[in-house]
């Protein structure tokens, strides 16, 4: 017995705890279903020992304290908490409401001859607030508080737009209470933690304790930058007006009044079944709502009925709180993985102990990124709140901290350590005022990255001010293989006839291929072996063009396949064969090197020619081609810099494939000059005008660069870092190594007058057509924009040129008909 009165005892004190950190503080520690879960406990508990229940169990009480700061309101007509209702769902889905017949049946019970109607509206998950209206006049706002008395919010709540100042309509009432909502919308509330984040304050649980904490703010100035919406629901007390028979009477004359109703989502049904369906319903709208609800409210329609039925300690009779099953619920983290998706984007994944949440079991969620994982310091061991809203992937919203797993250290008294022992050592813990023996530090690390990829071994790489980090693996790592493999052989790239993407989801699925390469080892047998893998496999996606080719595989009168010539196979080894001498832009495009899309790709072979010169351009000479930044560059760089993905072009070229050469069409002297590059060095930052002064003063040469003993510290310091020494020998390498024409200044006038110019195309040429027209300027090393800005060269207009000329003419820029620009083009 004195077991029941302790738990009795200890579910008291608990769920009086997390109500105060709910209604007072707006700072839930455990999620809404731990909180009902416990309650209902304690009430069967209750029920069962009356004896024991406690004076202060939350079971008899409603709500929460008033905030110190704001004055007191006794409501006239006590603020009711509601009766809950639970329909659990089976795994397919098919609700038990075995709860609403039952409340049903009470309430027929209690009305006798008389039949219910009942109407079904939202429940609003924000805060229940009253407003008082004396002829028309909003005089006073409060919250529900303890259910006798709450806080007067009075300034608060005029700074909410939905709520009318002044009644509007013609049947004004001398005396209104109205109740309802305040909440947060969806929106807004993801707006308001976006701006909590970035200044650096605690993000909100829920819109819930947002539209909470905003409301009883002191500063109403806050308030008012905080969105928040009211939604009415009902009449406390009235004198005078339009006086209704029926809640859903009240619902319509509080709109005429001006408030805000959930249109659309509440109705008046004679039948609980039909309820009941409306309920399923509204369940799955719920995600689409713009707002946040925990469930149905289920009325008596009648009020003579309501009045009838009246009220138990702390709720009505005559309404219950139909809840939706939970979308946040507690479990603990087994382990912290990470996911490589498509594009090698790593993603660190909690892997919890099974949990029942938004309808399904849930095993994994989402961190999204080491950043959030850090922010939300989750850790293995951790109790963890996870939530999952409609369809979207379920994620962990926080840690509940009381139950994180400990573990006690010996700690030596703090005078004799060095000061960075002593920081690491109690980087977690809570620091004792006086010198102890012992001390409680988590038992799990904080969570880190690793640093490679788990499927490829490749390095994870996190580029500045981007949140997702990625495997740099690319062709390398499996994750990402066939996404890579499908970019390579699409039509901008390598275009290889034939070769469709289910082809090569197959061969990767079925490890026939692996790099690049690989595709050019193809041949018919492996092509046949992967389709009749495919076909053996039932929920293997047909190959895509296979269809049309059944007779390759025929099936003989006793069931075997009948092997026979297979024309779809050879148009692939015929689109191969034919995709090996690409241009350099679509091979560089093809390769999937990250930043490097189909501009950049064609701006790459402009400024090099060859790929050979690609594959060792220096990330300085690469930030300062036109359109390449130091992001792009660097991403040029990297990749290149692996040994696999030069191994991987070796093998391109071993199978045959040769990229063309073309003629370097960009003036590289402009580009390379020295303040450029010198002013792109990676970790030295200076300007350009300062990095001619220090070529000057360099002798202008790299070697002055090197080793000139007098040159500005800064300078000396950046070189003597090993790696940046080692960079300006490569830079020295390859700008001498260059053909002379590109590095060597003035014998790229070939097509000065174009190279590096914007040219905007309008119109119809005579004889060019535009990508023609296109093609040419962008061999000169000009570019084509789609615009006319103050940026634009030249204008090129041909026939029924419209809206462009007339801008090129206004800005006064200079207007080329085909002819003059051919002129232009000539070497
Ligand atoms: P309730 O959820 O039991 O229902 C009563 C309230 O419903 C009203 O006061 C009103 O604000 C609201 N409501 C919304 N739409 C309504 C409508 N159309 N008609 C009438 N009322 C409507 O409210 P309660 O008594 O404040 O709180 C109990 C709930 O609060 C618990 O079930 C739990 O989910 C949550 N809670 C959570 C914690 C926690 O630590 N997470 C702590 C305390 C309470």
């Amino acid at each position: 017995m004195n077991q029941i009165l302790q738990k009795i005892q200890n579910f008291t004190a608990l769920l009086n705890r997390y109500a105060y950190e709910y209604y007072t503080l707006d700072a839930p520690s455990v999620p809404d279903a731990e909180y009902d879960r416990l309650f209902r406990e304690l009430e069967a508990l209750e029920r069962e020992y009356p004896e024991h229940r406690q004076p202060d169990s939350p079971t008899q009480r409603v709500g929460g304290a008033a905030l110190a700061g704001f004055e007191t309101v006794r409501h006239e007509v006590p603020m009711l908490s509601l009766n809950n209702a639970f329909s659990p769902q089976d795994e397919n889905g098919v609700f038990d409401h075995a709860e609403m017949y039952a409340f049903d049946e009470r309430v027929r019970g209690g009305l006798g001859a008389e039949t219910p109607e009942y109407v079904i509206e939202p429940k609003f998950d924000g805060l229940a607030v009253s407003l008082l209206y004396r002829d028309g006049i909003l005089v006073r706002a409060a919250t529900r508080g303890d259910g006798t008395s709450g806080e007067d919010v009075t300034q608060n709540v005029k700074t909410i737009a939905n709520i009318p100042l002044r009644l509007h309509g013609n049947h004004l009432p001398e005396l209104i209470e109205v109740r309802g909502e305040v909440l947060m919308l969806k929106a807004d509330f993801a707006a308001l933690n976006q701006r909590q984040l970035e200044s650096r304050q605690k993000p909100f649980a829920n819109p819930r304790n947002a539209a909470a904490g905003s409301l009883r703010q002191l500063d109403s100035k806050i308030t008012a930058q905080r969105k928040l919406h009211f939604f009415a629901y009902g009449i406390a007390q009235q004198q005078g007006g339009l006086t209704a028979a029926e809640h859903i009477q009240e619902l319509a004359y509080l709109d005429g009044l001006g408030f805000s109703l959930p249109k659309g989502h509440y109705a008046c049904f004679s039948n609980i079944a039909a309820v009941l369906a409306f309920y399923e319903q509204m369940q799955a709208e719920r995600p689409d709502l713009p707002y946040e609800i925990d469930g149905m409210v289920v009325k008596v329609n009648s009020l003579a009925q309501q009045e009838t039925l009246g009220f138990v300690s702390r709720a009505p009779r005559w309404a219950i709180a139909h809840k939706f099953p939970a979308e946040e619920a507690l479990t603990i983290v087994e382990a912290i993985d990470v996911q490589v998706g498509r594009t090698g984007a790593v993603t660190p994944v909690a892997r919890l102990q099974p949990v029942f949440v938004g309808g399904v079991t849930v095993t994994n969620a989402t961190l999204h990124n080491e950043g959030e994982t850090q922010r939300k310091d989750v850790r293995v061991g951790d109790t963890v709140v996870v939530r999952r809203a409609g369809d979207v992937i379920p994620e962990v919203v926080r840690v509940v901290w009381e139950r994180r797993p400990m573990k006690t250290i010996d700690t030596v008294p703090a005078a004799t350590l060095s000061d960075g022992l002593q920081n690491d050592l109690f980087a977690d813990a809570a620091m004792p005022s006086e010198p102890v023996q012992t001390a409680q530090v988590p038992l799990y690390p904080q969570y880190r990255l690793p640093d490679a990829c788990p499927i490829c071994g490749s390095s994870i790489e996190r580029e500045e001010g981007e949140a997702v980090a990625r495997c740099s693996g690319g062709m390398l790592c499996q994750a990402q293989r066939a996404q890579g493999l499908i970019h390579f052989a699409s039509r901008k790239m390598m275009d290889i006839d034939g070769l469709g993407q289910k082809h090569i989801e197959q061969l990767v699925a079925q490890d026939l291929v692996r790099h690049f390469a690989d595709l050019y080892r193809l041949d018919i047998p492996t092509l046949q072996k992967m389709k009749e893998n495919a076909d053996a496999m039932p929920s293997a996606n047909e190959p895509d063009g296979t269809a049309g080719l059944s007779d390759s595989l025929k099936k003989t009168s006793d069931g075997t396949a009948k092997k026979q010539p297979t024309k779809w196979a050879e148009n692939i080894l015929a689109g191969l064969e034919a995709s090996k001498q690409p241009d350099l832009a679509r091979f560089l495009f093809a390769l999937g090197i990250r930043h490097v899309g189909e501009r950049t790709a064609k701006v790459l072979a402009q400024a090099f020619g060859s790929l050979e010169n690609v594959r060792r351009a220096p990330e300085p000479v690469l930030a300062c081609l036109p359109d390449i930044g130091t992001v792009v560059a660097r991403s040029i760089a990297q990749f290149f810099a692996q040994n696999e993905q030069q191994a991987m072009i070796d093998e391109l070229l071993a199978v045959g494939v040769r990229p063309k050469e073309q003629a370097v069409t960009l003036p590289l002297a402009q580009y390379l000059a020295p303040e450029r590059w010198i002013a792109r060095l990676p970790g030295f930052k200076t300007s350009e005008n300062k990095a001619a002064a220090l070529w000057d003063l360099a002798g202008k040469s790299i070697e002055g660069l090197i080793c000139d003993k007098a040159l500005p510290a800064e300078w000396q310091q950046w070189r003597d870092i090993e790696t940046n020494t080692v960079l300006l020998h490569t830079m020295c390498r390859f700008l001498a190594g260059m053909p002379s024409e590109n590095t060597g200044g003035g014998s790229d006038g070939l097509h000065a007058a174009a190279a590096g110019k914007t040219f905007v195309l309008t119109g119809t040429l005579p004889t060019l057509k535009r990508d023609e027209a296109q093609a040419m300027i962008e061999a000169a090393g000009g570019k084509v924009s789609g615009s006319v800005s103050k940026k634009t060269d030249f204008v090129v207009a041909g026939e029924a040129a419209g809206s462009k000329l007339e801008k090129a003419n206004a800005l006064g820029i200079a207007v080329l008909d085909e002819a003059a620009l051919l002129d232009l083009l000539k070497p």
